[in-house]
């Protein structure tokens, strides 16, 4: 690493995106809010290799320890068990604020306290950002398009969500966050950038969030059949989680507010997912269909034209090379449920 532990001081005020990454970079300070769940910790591995100081904020509601067990002992990594719901001070140069339930299941559970997570949480967040002359990144979500009228989504799309729906603590909490996102931009210069992340999967994903790859994975794993909702034809773009955490740092380092769709571009439908899943993990993996839930989006698929052109980014890893690189970690969290050791 060009890194020289000698050689860094903490930048506490703002400007950490004119600073080329690289050799020669200063050290910095960095929050990953909800750094102890599934996309957190692959973020935090991402910034803690790279050389810089993480500490997580996270209230383990779907995050878990032995996401960043392995940083545990290094000097460089603090994990603070914390609600962001609550206010906190810090000295930060930067906040990565992924805090939020993202599976239906989980940010369904507690209805009020996904929309607390996501609109006290991200205030509180804001104002550190705006106190210490943090940059702040808002990990929003491809759930701001609802049912989405136009196909694929761009981001100059508003969406159409319903208000008063079972998903609408998420989907208008995030709205919301973005909102309150744009206003501390625009009310008090906070330096912040914006992420719609589309539906992402790899290891670490909680084994039993309900989501369609995670069921897919393990049912197939547990030689279950595969649970299709509705008729399976319902549509989901998946990306890999190391091509997303590649697309939020290059969004924290660049110029631009977004916000900026990160998502891949590839379109399944669920019966195709499963299709996949049976090719790449279980020939002999079989189909079984239930009734869909409620305002479950049709369709969806990312415009990531924007993305790609300001800040050359896009996704490197398709569906077929992506569900292999998850098994062994699903595989061996199975293993030691059958075991009775909890995962
Ligand atoms: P996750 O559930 O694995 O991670 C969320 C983390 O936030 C967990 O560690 C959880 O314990 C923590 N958390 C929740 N509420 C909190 C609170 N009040 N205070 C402190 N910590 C809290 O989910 P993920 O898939 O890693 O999602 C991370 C972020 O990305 C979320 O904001 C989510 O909305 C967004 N996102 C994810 C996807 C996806 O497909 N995974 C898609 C769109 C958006
Ligand atoms: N806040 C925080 N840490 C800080 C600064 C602010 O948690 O370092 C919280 C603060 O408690 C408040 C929110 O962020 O609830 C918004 O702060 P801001 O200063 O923008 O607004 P105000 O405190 O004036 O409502
Ligand atoms: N789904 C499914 N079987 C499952 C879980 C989900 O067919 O076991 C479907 C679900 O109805 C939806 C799609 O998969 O149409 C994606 O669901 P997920 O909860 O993963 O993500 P989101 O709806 O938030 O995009």
């Amino acid at each position: 690493s060009s890194y020289n532990d000698k050689d860094f001081s903490f930048r506490v005020n703002g400007g950490t995106g004119r600073v080329p990454v690289g050799v020669g970079r200063k050290r910095m300070r960095i929050v990953v809010t909800g750094g102890a769940g599934f996309v957190g910790s692959h973020l935090v591995d991402k910034l803690i290799k790279r050389g810089d100081d993480v500490i997580v904020i996270d209230n383990f509601f779907t995050g878990r320890k032995e996401n960043v067990k392995h940083h545990f002992g290094n000097p460089r990594f603090e994990l603070i068990r914390h609600d962001v719901v609550e206010p906190i001070l810090l000295e930060v140069d930067q906040i990565y604020h992924l805090a939020c339930p993202a599976s239906p299941v989980h940010y369904k559970y507690n209805p009020v306290k996904t929309i607390k997570t996501n609109v006290m949480g991200t205030l509180n967040m804001l104002g550190l950002a705006k106190r210490i002359g943090a940059r702040f990144l808002l990990t929003s979500t491809s759930e701001v398009y609802g049912d989405p009228l136009e196909h694929p989504q761009k981001e100059t799309y508003w969406g159409h969500v319903n208000p008063i729906g079972v998903r609408s603590c998420y989907d208008e909490g995030k709205r919301t966050a973005e909102t309150l996102t744009m206003d501390y931009h625009r009310g008090a210069n906070v330096e912040v950038r914006i992420a719609r992340i589309f539906n992402t999967y790899g290891p670490r994903m909680c084994l039993d969030d309900g989501r369609v790859v995670s069921n897919f994975v393990a049912q197939a794993i547990r030689k279950q059949p595969m649970t299709v909702y509705g008729d399976g034809k319902q549509t989901r773009s998946f990306q890999f989680v190391s091509d997303l955490v590649d697309g939020l740092v290059a969004l924290m380092e660049g110029e631009h507010i977004g916000p900026f769709n990160l998502g891949n571009p590839g379109e399944f439908t669920m019966l195709e997912l499963a299709g996949v899943v049976k090719e790449v993990i279980d020939p002999s993996a079989t189909i079984e269909f239930k009734a869909n839930t409620a305002d479950d989006p049709h369709k969806r698929k990312p415009d990531i034209s924007k993305a790609k052109e300001l800040l050359n980014w896009e996704p490197k890893i398709s569906l077929q090379e992506g569900l292999p690189l998850m098994v062994n970690d699903f595989r061996n969290r199975i293993l030691n449920e059958d075991e009775g050791k909890g995962n």
